[in-house]
């Protein structure tokens, strides 16, 4: 793509300049397409150079995980400790083709082998759309989707049932922080005997302020949702019990011989670009940001982009009654050194007028995602926020358009 002949969807003409009323924008995907221009002005530094007879071999440099580079092991701690969000000391690194490829290796490994009925997968409503997809589709008698966890009765536990609760923090659909509600229970008192998988693909200061670096027993971060890198294919589990990291392996060995070591080295040039960013600042953040410049650092980046998106749509949705988005709390970002509110990837929107909200989009030329994907009512659509910046605008001229057309009918 070299970018230079053709128009952004929705505009036409010689200059690109024409509004194109009729095309339909795709807020389907979560594709992290808003991060292009950062890397487009700050990228020189992560131009990766393989040469024909490199990195040829099945095995990595590391004797460890067999397959796991080890620049890459150690950048990914580094990133951590810069940012705050997770601990690694003493915790292994199981690196996947995407966090998907881990969390299906998570399920393998968490799943005990010696039951005779299948583990049951559970998250809290609404939840990530494809976890009930990922769990079935392969028909495992090992686990099994069972639907929501607060759903769960909290006693009756029999001796063969096993739960698996999925954390998602903050949450996808609908950016809430989030902890477990099935197996350490309410108010910490575990209800049901299980594992926990918490799935932190956005827990970054650009989506949700970092309070402490999490320290749970198995973490999901992927760099599609850190640096904007979905294509990479490069996620990593942070886990604590060594025996459980092995299980995770192997099914990866299983699965795919290994995780591309082109990519992880491409991944692992991006995470040091940014890891020295901030390394540079010597812990003094810039923010706010000097509203003059495009910010050069990867988080203060998506921090003000993500900001200037949310209340942009805020303050559209304010105009009308026909749709809304919940309120969050601000709270003190450690990294940032300020008290921020959440900016979520994705906007989880409510048609407050109509009952198949995702239909309604639809007809207005917005492609969206039911609520009832996510074990939710169909009022509900989700949207990504993390598209080019000309597709938010045409999104937000648009739903401010089919307000105004309420207020005046
Ligand atoms: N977990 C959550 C909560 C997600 O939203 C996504 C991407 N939409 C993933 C995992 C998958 O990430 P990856 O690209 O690393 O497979």
């Amino acid at each position: 793509d070299t970018g230079s002949c053709r128009c952004h969807t929705c505009f036409t003409g010689r200059d690109c300049a024409i509004p194109d009323s009729s095309c339909v924008i795709d807020l389907y995907q979560g594709d992290p397409t808003m991060y292009e221009n950062y890397w487009r002005e700050n990228g020189d530094s992560c131009t990766t150079t393989i040469l024909g007879w490199q990195r040829m071999s099945y095995y990595a440099n590391s004797k460890k995980f067999f397959f796991v580079q080890t620049e890459l092991d150690q950048v990914i701690r580094s990133l951590h400790e810069v940012i705050g969000n997770a601990v690694t000391k003493d915790r292994h690194i199981v690196i996947g083709v995407g966090s998907t490829q881990l969390y299906q290796a998570a399920l393998y490994a968490l799943s005990p082998s010696d039951r005779p009925v299948p583990a049951k997968v559970v998250s809290a409503t609404p939840f990530y759309s494809s976890y009930p997809m990922i769990t079935d589709f392969l028909k495992s008698s090992l686990y099994r989707w069972a639907g929501d966890a607060a759903a769960v009765m909290p006693s009756g536990n029999s001796d063969d049932e096993f739960y698996i609760e999925l954390v998602t923090s903050p949450n996808n659909p609908t950016g809430e922080v989030r902890e477990s509600v099935l197996i350490k229970g309410r108010r910490g008192v575990p209800t049901r005997s299980g594992a926990l998988v918490h799935d932190l693909a956005y827990y970054w200061p650009h989506h949700i302020p970092i309070t402490a670096p999490a320290d749970e027993d198995l973490m999901l971060f992927t760099v599609s949702k850190s640096t904007g890198h979905a294509g990479t294919r490069i996620g990593w589990a942070i886990v604590k019990d060594l025996n459980v990291a092995q299980k995770m392996a192997r099914f990866i060995e299983l699965n795919t011989i290994g995780v591309s070591k082109d990519a992880q080295i491409r991944a692992t040039q991006i995470l040091r670009a940014v890891t020295k960013q901030y390394r540079e600042l010597g812990g003094k953040i810039p923010y706010p940001l000097d509203s003059a410049g495009s910010p050069k650092q990867l988080f203060h980046f998506a921090a003000a982009e993500m900001s200037y998106r949310w209340e942009r749509l805020r303050s559209v949705l304010k105009k009308g009654t026909k749709f809304s988005v919940s309120e969050f709390d601000p709270a003190w970002c450690s990294f940032f050194g300020e008290s921020r509110l959440p900016t979520p990837a994705f906007a989880w929107l409510r048609c407050e007028e109509v009952e198949d909200c995702e239909l309604y989009m639809r007809q207005n030329g917005i492609l969206t995602r039911s609520g009832s994907y996510f074990g939710s009512q169909a009022r509900y659509v989700r949207l990504s926020m993390l598209d080019r910046r000309a597709t938010f605008e045409v999104l937000v001229d648009r739903l401010e358009k089919l307000q105004l057309i309420d207020s005046v009918s």
